[in-house]
Formats: C-alpha cells, structure tokens, sequence
C-alpha cells in the first residue's frame, strides 16, 4: 500500500498552492487527487477568474510560480472605480492610494483566469520530488488511530498521515468526515461572462453598486475585454442569462452608466448560486479543511481564493514548525492554533462581505444620501482609503502573524 506524510483532497488553486507551499519548508511527502483534468488554456479567455491580491502575488512568487503565471497571461490593474447606481457616491482608488508597506509594484492587483493559476501551479507540482499527483475518483476515507486509508474506484488503497480538504466548496471531505458546517443563502446568483468594451477597460476594476446587486467588470489581458460578475437575485440572473445578446448588451451598457462605452457580449453566459459557508471547526482529528472547503463568501469584494490562499499558507507554516519541534504532525495543540487563527480570518472577511451587501441592498435602512455621503468621505479622506486598500490588497495582520504559528505556545 502506498504511504504518504500528507493526503490533499483537489488540486485546485489552494490543493495546489498548499502542496507547493509545505514542500518549500519541510520534507514531508505529498499525494494530490482531484478527479477533475486540467483545462487547457485556449486563445478565449476562461470564464472564472479572480483578482489576486498583493498578498497572493507575494505567496505565488515565493513559490517560483508567478512568472509562469504572468507568462500564460495576466492583467494588472492600477485604478478601482466603484459607484452608486442611484445615488452620487463613488470611490476610486489609484496607485497614489498605495500605502508605504504594499510592495513595490505598480498596480492594485491582478485579474487572471483561474485555469490559468491552476496549469501554472499543476507544471510545478509535476516536477517536484515530493510530489505525486493522482487523478483518481475516492470512494471512501477512514480514519484511524495513527493513519487515514483512502480508497478510490480505480487504484490500490492509499494511507497518510494527515488529509487536506481542499475539494472546494461541496466538499466531499468534510461530508465524509461528518464536519458541521454554517451556511446561508445570499439569494444572489452571480452571472459571469466575458465582455468587449468599446471604450477598453484602462486597467481598472469597476463595480456599480445596482439596486438589485453589484456588478463588476474585471479588466482582462485583451485591452477592450472584460470578465463580468454580475450578482443578482436568482429570477433576475435567470432573466438575465436568458436574454438575447442585443438585449443583454442593451441593459448592461445601461448599468454601467456607459462608463466602459458600449459593453458587448463575446461568451456564454453561466452563474453560480452564492452561499455563505463556513465549517464550524477547521479541524477534525487527522482532517484539516481549507480554501472553499472551509468557507465561501459572496464574490463582491473578490477575496475568496485569496482569503484560501492565506489558509494554504498558514497550514504551510503550521506543519514546518510541528515537524521542527519534532512532534506529530497531527499535534492538537499547533491544529487547534491554525483552526482557530484561520476561523476568525474568514468570519471576519464573511462579516465584511454581509455588513457592504446590507448597507447596498436595504434602501429604506441606509437611505441613498447617507451611503452617498459615505463614499464621498472615503474617497476624499486618505487615511480611510489606505485602510480599505490596505484590506483590499491582503496587507492585513495576516501574514506577520505567521510567526506567531512557529511559538505559539
Ligand atoms: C463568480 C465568482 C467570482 C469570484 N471571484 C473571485 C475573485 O475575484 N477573487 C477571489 O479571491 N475569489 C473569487 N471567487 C472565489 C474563488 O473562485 C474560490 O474561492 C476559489 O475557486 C476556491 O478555490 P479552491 O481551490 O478552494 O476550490 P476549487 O476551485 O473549487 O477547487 C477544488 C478542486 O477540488 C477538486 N475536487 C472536488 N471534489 C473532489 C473529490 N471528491 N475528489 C477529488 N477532487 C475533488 C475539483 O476538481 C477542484 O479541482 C469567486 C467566486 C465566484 C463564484
């Protein structure tokens, strides 16, 4: 029977980030499985894509992968611009706005398909010693006292040490393992797609705050084309998806207030229903959740790969410092500390995403003068922005409390 230190369960955008990231600080020996193939990157852009923020950019490099990353494609923004539909508010953010602390960079952020963060981290797992990739289907996992055994439909039974849930959003996992989970529909779907815009996206990440929902046009490598993430009520998505092409562009030229010229489909549209999730404990014997396994927030604010990508990170740093001591590498004390420290990350984040819905959403509590008036200070008082920017960009409390993780006893 094959052995290994650490089972990861997906190798997605954090599976994969979490492998990389232990092997760069310990020895231990890791197998990924995800039953899903790469998807090859074609001359189209892919329709999900996320914005990575400084602090991903940072992990990504530390990790050899960024230029591989920014070698397939990329596209850096420089500028935010987000608005009240109906009210006067806006806020923009610039590189001026950059506090001293970010890196030395030259832009705000990085929009990149997910497929491509995915092929870039998958080459250099390929290539790593202590790396096996498995694309396999499990069936079950079990864990015992000293190992969990894990058996798939069509290969020999493995055994491991330590099992990463980093098998997105529905888990199988954490439903095997019985892990309670919070979760609460944001009755919003969010539509994506690509788009052209005549008047091109000039670097920047907008967002119209509509009535029903945000809508946010993320500039891609193409200058004039931008990927959407238009989150609605689910009749209204419906709607939405379901126009025709000269209507979609007709309404989504309109709720961009023609900002971008006029915004013109060049994909299929698909949405995804929006849930809150978060697992009750990160943590459960020999099981460890991360990434979207552990939690999944509304996509307005673009921070949930990155807040997974901290997880990835943090678990790295957990696990060096276990095998440094010498002790077991399902130590409780050293887990519990990583479960608790990374919970608090994401019901914070959670608490952020729910408190700029709300305040978006519920026209008669916040009236449209007051969140305009809001916007107006922030845009207009320094210290603010940099705060907001500062979260916006990762270059929170988060990673200089890695080194808490080393002694945190
Ligand atoms: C519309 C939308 C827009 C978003 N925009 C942003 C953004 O701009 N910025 C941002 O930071 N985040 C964004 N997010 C969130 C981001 O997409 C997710 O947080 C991220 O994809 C989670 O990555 P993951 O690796 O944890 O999970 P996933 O990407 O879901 O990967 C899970 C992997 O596990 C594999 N797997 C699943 N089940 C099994 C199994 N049983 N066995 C083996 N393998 C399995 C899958 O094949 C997959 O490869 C957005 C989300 C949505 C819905």
């Amino acid at each position: 029977m094959q052995s290994f230190d650490i089972v990861i369960v997906g190798g997605g955008m954090v599976g994969l980030t979490a492998a990389l990231a232990i092997c760069k600080q310990t020895p231990l020996k890791i197998a990924i499985i995800d039953s899903q193939p790469l998807n090859p990157i074609g001359a189209a852009p892919h329709l999900r894509v996320s914005a990575i923020n400084d602090a991903s950019k940072q992990l990504f490099t530390n990790l050899g992968v960024w230029a591989d990353i920014t070698n397939i494609r990329a596209q850096a923004y420089t500028n935010m611009h987000v608005w009240d539909k109906d009210g006067f508010g806006h806020v923009d953010f610039d590189l001026t706005d950059l506090p001293n602390s970010a890196s030395n960079d030259d832009c705000l952020g990085t929009i990149i398909e997910n497929d491509v963060i995915r092929n870039a981290l998958y080459q250099t797992a390929q290539i790593h010693d202590n790396i096996t990739l498995i694309k396999q289907t499990l069936t079950s996992i079990g864990v015992g006292e000293s190992e969990v055994f894990l058996s798939f439909t069509e290969h020999t039974p493995i055994i491991a040490k330590l099992v990463i849930g980093a098998d997105g959003a529905n888990s199988w996992v954490r439903k095997q393992l019985d892990m309670a989970m919070t979760f609460r529909d944001y009755d919003h779907h969010a539509v994506v797609a690509s788009v052209e815009c005549s008047q091109g996206h000039q670097n920047t990440a907008w967002q119209v705050f509509l009535n029903a929902g945000p809508l946010a046009f993320l500039p891609l490598y193409q200058k004039n084309t931008c990927s959407i993430v238009w989150s609605l009520p689910p009749e209204e998505a419906m709607r939405v998806k379901t126009l025709s092409a000269a209507e979609f562009n007709k309404e989504i030229t309109a709720a961009s207030d023609g900002k971008l010229g006029q915004v013109s489909l060049q994909s299929e549209r698909v949405s995804f229903p929006l849930t809150m999730r978060i697992a009750r404990e990160f943590v459960k014997d020999r099981v460890i959740l991360i990434g979207d396994a552990a939690h999944t927030i509304h996509p307005l604010a673009g921070q949930g790969v990155n807040l997974g990508l901290v997880d990835a990170s943090a678990l790295a740093q957990t696990l060096a410092a276990t095998v440094f001591a010498g002790k077991e590498l399902n130590d409780s004390k050293l887990l519990g500390h990583f479960s608790r420290w990374r919970k608090s990350d994401a019901t914070d984040m959670i608490a952020a995403m729910e408190s700029i819905k709300q305040g978006f959403s519920l026209q008669q509590v916040l009236p449209k003068f007051v969140r305009g008036m809001g916007m107006s200070l922030i845009n207009n008082i320094s210290p603010l922005k940099q705060i907001l920017i500062k979260q916006a960009m990762g270059q929170t409390a988060d990673l200089p409390e890695l080194s808490k993780v080393k002694d945190p006893l």
